[in-house]
């Protein structure tokens, strides 16, 4: 974009305090974490439930940007930069996009629905790009916030928009469709499960309709529920598998194991169609993006040659263990710059390693000139402090001159014949480029080789789980988050960082040897060690660590080695035995603590800690508020003799789901984090951060009256198709997880474990499932959920999390 400041300020109608109003605004920003925020850079201090931008607006000024949108100056920055004062950032951020998108007089498709938008609107941008300079919203951002900034990004070369949105609750599509007003709408699936924020499924399609108000046309699956939203202006195209009065009707439908025939018939003529997917979800998505290729009047045979070519999308950027100690961002998908801007930010907020590297092809579909385009990328590479920059294409290598330490190759081949010569190590790679680069098999050639079980976290999901968790707290209360055993088995470096990120206030580790490779790997926040051995306080002391204390034994071992380094104030924390019974000082050993503390300089109390015994239990909340009582007692006594005001805290997760009036200074969150309630109510507000998956190693069919594995344990009493998975209880699964009880989940069915669990395989039955050899299996996550297996098991979620073995890799993801 390009605006001057004071022609935004009208448009918002802001009260504006500041000294360059005519300043040109190019970039809109909300991160302030973004390397890419400048001179020219907009910030809108978006206010949250739990996090207020305007706290960063000082940074900002210091980092070179001059202008923001604000509710109010913060104290001390009056006169240092322009300030837009608006009533409230989210609503003018919305406002100037819509004013902005009406600038712009092109066909914009609208996407909603419950699912398939995000893939719809790839393949369609895939399916148009021949003929159009699309502009769509970057991976999925279709929120209340990511609308605007998707449409914010249309520049005057751009000829088609492509943009969805995401709802959850009602009075939010009013807004989006003034951002998108969208020409042609599309209704993807829209799930017969009625959301949560919406009274029933009724009300849910009434409020995504509310997109298609203005749109010319509505594409969408015939169905009556939907029909009755729809204005009778409104042109309509609909499809339907049963329904022959639909605009396009599919007669017939036919699988391979690879790929799916249909039969349409629409205006009169009837066609057939090979999709290249076997799956209903895709079938329908596809089906989606023919009726837009019809609209805009593709022919049959052109139609069938870009439908033949989709493929499956990755949305999501993957963190992945490379050779030589390097980390890799596979981004191997796309290669627009809007994605690249969002995957500089990803780089910049997950960089595992001082160094970074970026690997890019040529952009395509800018809408700009290569002479522009590639500045802007320049200027983006400079500002993103990017170590080393290696460009493969024909096109990027025009940045030979303006990036004069970077490295280009013709093609990616010419790359892989080179790669050992660059001597990637310690280094976090971004790998992004276009499809037709083929750039996964950079990723291949990149990537530590393991075995195909691999164990999926979602760093969104805990950062949502984490919001959520932070969201039920008063405003001051500060959180520990507990990453012991490998944070819960989900892998414990990669979460501190991100839990860094989110401004946690404490770590909380078991032992100090865990506390001690997250300092190495460079985490800054203090750590609290849980049950530190006496032998290990001077690694502690070395590292900065901070124990819990929970005996006078431990109290002087660790003030006879803390002395002897001649410390002062060295931060411990003091662990009460409330009724737990397995650490703490107990009510009689508290006048011996207060002697031993009283005076002494060598350690500080820092906080002040007990635990739960029965948190998540109700029918024990006498119990709980027995523990309460005698912490306040304890810590009241302590505190008043030794004249300290320590943090104090009792709450582990469920503490703070049915306790929260306990909450005192600081909670100890735990399980939740990792999306993990024993509330049922709870756990529907929680998103699935692990994913536990596998593959099919092969298939065969066997007759009634053979068996499966050891022990003959399994009898067939029918023709079965029997796939072995390479995942066994070497890597974690209860063999009591076998024999009927346990299920894996493979193309979204359920397909049950047959006879026991071996050491490193197990068997399932996929008679019922149309499935392959090196097809994806998943051992837990949505289904079954680690709730359910652990219920099943007749243990708790805790241990089927932790027992996963370190040998099975942790893959990371943002979606
Ligand atoms: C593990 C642990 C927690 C976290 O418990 P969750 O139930 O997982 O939230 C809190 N405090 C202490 C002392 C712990 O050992």
């Amino acid at each position: 974009m390009n605006l001057p400041l004071h022609k935004i300020t009208s448009i918002l109608n802001a009260e504006y305090f500041g000294n360059t109003s005519d300043a040109i605004i190019e970039n809109i920003s909300i991160d302030s974490r973004s390397l890419q925020n400048g001179p020219q850079t907009l910030f809108f201090a978006l206010v949250g439930r739990n996090n207020d931008a305007h706290l960063y607006i000082k940074d900002l000024i210091a980092k070179g940007v001059h202008s923001f949108v604000v509710t109010y100056i913060p104290e001390g920055l009056e006169g240092k930069a322009n300030f837009l004062i608006v009533e409230n950032t989210l609503n003018a951020l919305q406002q100037i996009a819509a004013y902005y998108r009406k600038l712009f007089a092109f066909p914009v498709i609208g996407l909603t629905g419950s699912n398939g938008k995000t893939i719809v609107k790839e393949w369609l941008n895939f399916l148009l790009s021949p003929d159009y300079n699309i502009i769509r919203s970057p991976k999925s951002y279709n929120s209340q916030v990511g609308v605007p900034l998707s449409v914010l990004g249309i520049n005057e070369h751009h000829n088609l928009g492509v943009f969805e949105a995401g709802i959850s609750t009602i009075a939010e599509m009013e807004k989006l469709e003034k951002i998108i007003q969208p020409t042609i709408g599309i209704l993807t699936n829209i799930g017969s499960a009625h959301d949560e924020g919406f009274a029933n499924l009724e009300e849910k399609i009434k409020e995504k309709m509310l997109l298609f108000n203005y749109a010319e046309v509505v594409i969408y699956q015939k169905n009556n529920d939907v029909e009755q939203f729809i204005s009778s202006k409104t042109k309509t195209i609909s499809w339907s598998f049963t329904d022959t009065t639909a605009t396009v009707f599919v007669s017939k439908k036919e699988h391979t194991h690879e790929q799916t025939l249909i039969q349409y018939t629409y205006e009169g003529n009837i066609s057939t169609l090979k999709i290249p997917f076997v799956d209903d979800a895709s079938v329908e998505n596809v089906i989606s993006c023919l009726l837009v290729l019809l609209y805009l009047e593709y022919d049959a045979k052109t139609i069938q040659s870009r439908i033949e070519l989709l493929y499956p999308i990755e949305m999501r950027l993957k963190v992945k263990k490379g050779i030589n100690n390097c980390s890799l961002i596979d981004d191997s998908y796309s290669s627009d710059f809007q994605s690249l801007k969002i995957a500089l930010d990803f780089l910049e907020s997950q960089k595992q390693h001082q160094k970074k590297t970026v690997v890019l092809s040529d952009i395509f579909q800018s809408g700009l000139s290569n002479e522009v385009l590639y500045s802007k990328v320049s200027e983006l590479i400079v500002s993103n402090k990017i170590c080393r920059f290696i460009g493969i294409g024909e096109t990027i290598s025009t940045l030979k001159t303006k990036l004069p330490n970077a490295v280009f190759f013709k093609d990616t081949n010419e790359f892989l014949l080179y790669l050992d010569q660059l001597n990637f190590e310690n280094e976090t790679i971004l790998i992004k480029g276009a499809r037709s680069f083929q750039f996964e098999e950079i990723v291949a050639a990149l990537a530590e080789k393991t075995h195909e079980t691999v164990l999926e976290i979602n760093l969104n999901a805990i950062s949502h789980n984490f919001n959520f968790f932070k969201s039920k707290l008063k405003v001051n209360t500060k959180m520990m988050a507990m990453v012991k055993a490998f944070g819960y088995g989900s892998g414990g470096f990669e979460i501190a960082k991100l839990l860094e990120h989110h401004k946690v206030d404490y770590l909380g580790v078991a032992f100090a040897d865990e506390g001690i490779s997250l300092k190495m790997a460079g985490i800054k926040l203090p750590i609290m060690v849980l049950n530190p051995e006496n032998t290990s306080f001077p690694a502690i002391i070395q590292h900065q660590l901070e124990p819990e204390i929970y005996s006078l034994k431990g109290l002087n071992a660790f003030l006879k080695i803390a002395e002897h380094k001649k410390l002062k104030d060295f931060p411990i924390h003091i662990k009460l035995d409330t009724g737990m019974h397995r650490l703490g000082f107990e009510a009689n050993t508290i006048d011996d603590l207060i002697a031993t503390l009283k005076g002494n300089q060598t350690v500080k109390v820092k906080s002040i800690l007990s635990h739960l015994a029965t948190s998540d239990d109700l029918q024990h909340k006498n119990f709980v508020q027995y523990q309460i009582n005698l912490f306040e007692k304890l810590s009241s006594k302590l505190m008043n003799e030794l004249q300290i005001t320590p943090i104090l805290h009792i709450l582990n997760t469920s503490g703070i789901s049915n306790f929260p009036q306990a909450q005192y200074d600081m909670v100890r969150l735990g399980i939740g984090l990792y999306g993990v309630s024993n509330d049922s109510e709870e756990q529907r507000h929680l998103e699935n951060v692990g994913t536990l998956k596998s593959i099919i190693s092969q298939i065969r069919t066997i007759q009634s009256g053979e068996s499966v594995g050891y022990g003959r344990r399994f009898m067939a009493n029918r023709e079965s198709r029997i796939a072995t998975i390479p995942i066994g209880y070497a890597d974690g699964i209860a063999r009591s997880w076998g024999n009927g009880i346990g299920f894996v989940t493979i193309k979204n069915k359920k397909a049950p474990i047959l006879g026991s669990v071996c050491m490193d395989m197990l068997m399932v039955d996929v008679t019922e499932i149309a499935c392959k050899e090196g097809d994806a299996v998943v051992i837990f996550g949505e289904s079954p959920t680690v709730n359910y297996i652990a219920e099943k098991l007749h243990t708790i979620p805790y241990e089927i999390l932790t027992s996963i073995s370190q040998r099975v890799k942790r893959v990371f993801y943002r979606e």
